[in-house]
């Protein structure tokens, strides 16, 4: 029975700042993919970590990742588990977007479709054009397809690295 309520998620990892504990951003996403599972989410894949330059006024190299996840969580559940886990891991929201920040997990793409309220869309808006989502997600889940355009990540990724010759 179980599975007939279950939810698939890709989510984007991300980490441009060091961790008093867990080290460099590529081990903070290794140590939020295991806190990803002590939080109960059944972690089916997760991609290699890659580092990046940042986007915005960062000045900081990024480690990101992606993960595909089940869980009977909807959307707007998951996101508040995943704004917990941020938070655990020392992120403190100032505003900013793009600064400085231990974690960032964001929802990707849901099994369900899309999903819009103020606080919550996804598909993420922006995942389309960031080589560092769909970089790593196409490791792991190049066959899904994004509801909205009805392309797959493969398709995604192939139209993006072609229009922009250094990414
Ligand atoms: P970006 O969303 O451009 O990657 P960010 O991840 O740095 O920027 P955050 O500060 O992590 O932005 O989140 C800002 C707000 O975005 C969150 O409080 C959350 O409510 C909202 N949000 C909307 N859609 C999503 C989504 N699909 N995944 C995660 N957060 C989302
Ligand atoms: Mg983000
Ligand atoms: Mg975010």
């Amino acid at each position: 029975m179980r599975g007939y309520l279950t939810h698939r998620y890709l989510i984007a990892l991300g980490s441009n700042v060091r961790h008093p504990r867990f080290g460099p951003p590529r081990e903070v996403l290794a140590a939020a993919i295991e806190a990803l599972q002590d939080a109960g989410l059944d972690v089916e894949a997760v991609s290699r970590v890659i580092e990046t330059p940042p986007l915005g006024p960062s000045r900081r190299r990024y480690a990101n990742a992606a993960a595909v996840l089940e869980s009977s969580l909807d959307p707007p559940e998951l996101l508040d588990l995943l704004q917990d886990i941020e938070s655990a891991f020392g992120r403190i929201r100032r505003g900013a977007r793009w600064g400085a920040r231990v974690l960032d997990l964001d929802i990707v793409l849901w099994s369900g479709g899309a999903w819009a309220e103020p606080r919550l869309i996804v598909p993420h808006p922006q995942f389309r054009a960031r080589t560092f989502v769909l970089a790593p997600a196409t490791q792991i889940a190049s066959d899904w397809r994004d509801p909205i355009t009805g392309l797959t990540l493969a398709q995604l990724q192939a139209r993006l690295t072609r229009a922009d010759p250094l990414a």
